[in-house]
């Protein structure tokens, strides 16, 4: 699989359905970006579409509604430059705030079972931040994250872990950064030693 921007169609790589709702994670290339589709009732939203805005709207030309985890190109819709860009206008969509990775980043709780995590969480990793203050945020947030349902499923901006989609549980248990939520010292170390602990550690 390449990183190749979808020129024809975008390709549908998991698709749920929970009480009416249809999610489906798109597989948006750029930098291994996932992006996500809501379905529910006629109302359409696209969420994390930075990349292949004019292929989204030629595919979901019913789109009702742009969303995006946060501010970087990759996943912001030019449609959603404006406040309400990070609040659904459907009541089973849940915002979090989880600053970090950026000031203004959310994820998206779906249904209380699909999170939409955007560059918060990973499988296996979780995104990058700036300085100590950025990472101390999103430690919170992270932990905010560590209080939902186990059961709940992680769909993240990247397809950057050893799986495509976990448990949140499962995270819980194998991701070294949520395995390190009782200490924010480790984590900070982890952050800053993340190069050579993914070489020590074989993880690409
Ligand atoms: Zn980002
Ligand atoms: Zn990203």
């Amino acid at each position: 699989m390449d990183n190749m921007i979808p020129q024809d169609r975008f390709e549908v790589e998991n698709e749920w359905h929970e009480n009416g709702a249809t999610i489906k994670q798109i597989w948006s290339g750029g930098d291994r970006n996932f992006a996500y589709i809501l379905e529910y009732k006629g109302h359409v939203s696209a969420i994390d579409f930075g990349h292949g805005q004019e292929l989204l709207k030629a595919q979901y030309p019913q789109v009702t509604e742009y969303l995006a985890t946060h501010k970087h190109y990759d996943h912001l819709h030019d449609q959603c430059r404006d406040e309400t860009s990070q609040n659904s206008a459907l009541d089973f969509v849940e915002t979090i705030f989880t600053p970090g990775h950026t000031e203004e980043s959310v994820c998206f709780l779906v249904h209380s079972k699909y999170l939409i995590s955007g560059d918060t969480l990973f499988i296996d990793k979780i995104g990058g931040t700036s300085d100590e203050e950025s990472a101390r945020a999103q430690f919170e947030s992270l932990k905010k994250l560590a209080q939902l349902d186990p059961e709940v499923l992680v769909l993240s901006g990247h397809n950057y872990g050893s799986k495509i989609i976990d448990t949140l549980g499962q995270q819980l248990l194998v991701n070294p950064f949520l395995l390190r939520l009782n200490s924010f010292e480790d984590f900070y170390w982890l952050k800053n030693n993340w190069a050579a602990y993914k070489i020590e550690n074989g993880i690409k």
